[in-house]
């Protein structure tokens, strides 16, 4: 039993070296699993500390293993995409994080019914390159986001007009528990940036449905017309993305660039010039830096227009209540 052999406090470095322990004799051979894994390159704004525990499962059973050892020993789990929507906190995250790294969950595979079924660890580039190929149409609005699919779906990230969950017929998932669900569309409970669901879930993958069989030409295009709106309008710039929600009729972006934030910064945290709803980092950006900077803008734009805004990106491992 995980609590007979982990027997110290969470605080205490042999707590997670003997958690290590015990669980990785009991892994497949594929599955990385490490202590103080470093997370700020594997997070496109590249802020942060180090996992206390880091694992990339390699098969089911691996997730299921983790998934109950880490549950009996009282260790939270934290997903891990492709860090395109955090912000690891400097301190890094007292838990587990399991990434969707692996070759396992990167799989594209259209059906004879036309339906896809695809891996929660395949970029969402890669969506839309390998279904333009096939002649698949209708996930071309996701090429720009910098996410695999299962942020895509714990996010319901959405841009150009469509959302993740337009696309999507049903969902694998594994639980907390350890146990293996799959949920059609209409099961889930989904809203702006949200899947209910995957806030106590780790999704696998997905089965999505294709708009009409279309031309590649045409399907390429399409995907060309997006990536030249957002490399017009979007920082290159290291960034989580957009920080903050949009309020309901309004726009977290002009809020902010009307209350002459643009090009604010705290240490090497910035404003983007070009899109005031991104946080850039500059060089050597803290998470201290970036929530500072968030605390400012919130403030600035309260004064300004009483609008309280809630960011979107999250703080892995935290609450933003818990420090803003
Ligand atoms: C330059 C830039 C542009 C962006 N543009 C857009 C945009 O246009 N539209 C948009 O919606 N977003 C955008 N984003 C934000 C981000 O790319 C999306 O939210 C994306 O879907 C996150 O995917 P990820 O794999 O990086 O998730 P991560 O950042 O790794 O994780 C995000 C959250 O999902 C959880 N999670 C990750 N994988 C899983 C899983 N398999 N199961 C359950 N939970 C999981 C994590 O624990 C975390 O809570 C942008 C970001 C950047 C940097």
């Amino acid at each position: 039993m995980m609590t007979a052999t982990v027997s110290r406090l969470p605080g205490d470095v042999a707590f997670w070296d003997e958690f290590l322990a015990a669980v990785r004799q009991r892994l497949g051979e594929t599955t990385k699993f490490s202590r103080e894994e470093p997370l700020a390159a594997k997070t496109t704004i590249r802020i942060g500390g180090a996992a206390r525990l880091y694992a990339e499962p390699g098969s089911v059973r691996d997730f299921q293993t983790l998934m109950v050892a880490a549950a009996a020993a009282g260790i939270p789990v934290f997903p891990l995409g492709r860090g395109s929507n955090l912000v690891v906190p400097d301190e890094g995250v007292a838990g587990l994080v399991l990434s969707l790294a692996h070759e396992a969950w990167a799989g594209f595979e259209p059906r004879v019914d036309g339906l896809l079924w695809v891996g929660a660890g395949l970029r969402l580039k890669n969506l839309c390159g390998l279904a333009a190929k096939v002649g698949l149409t209708g996930f071309e609005f996701l090429e720009g986001i910098p996410g695999n699919v299962g942020g895509a779906l714990r996010m319901n990230a959405g841009a150009m007009g469509g959302w993740m969950f337009d696309v999507v017929e049903e969902v694998r998932f594994i639980s907390l528990d350890g146990t293996l669900r799959t949920a059609s569309r209409a099961e889930l409970h989904v809203d702006y940036r949200h899947c209910a669901e995957l806030q106590t879930a780790i999704a696998l993958g997905a089965l999505l449905r294709p708009v009409a069989p279309a031309e590649m030409e045409s399907v390429a295009r399409q995907i060309d017309v997006y990536k030249k709106k957002r490399q017009e309008s979007q920082p290159r710039d290291p960034s989580a993305g957009c920080i903050f929600k949009n309020p309901p009729g309004n726009s977290a972006g002009r809020l902010i660039d009307q209350s002459g934030l643009k090009g604010e910064r705290v240490g090497d945290a910035e404003v983007s010039p070009i899109h005031a709803n991104f946080i850039v980092n500059r060089g050597s950006a803290t998470s201290a830096d970036l929530i500072a900077l968030v605390r400012k803008i919130r403030k600035r734009v309260v004064d300004a227009h009483g609008v309280e805004l809630e960011p979107e990106v999250l703080l892995f491992g935290k609450e933003w209540r818990d420090v803003l």
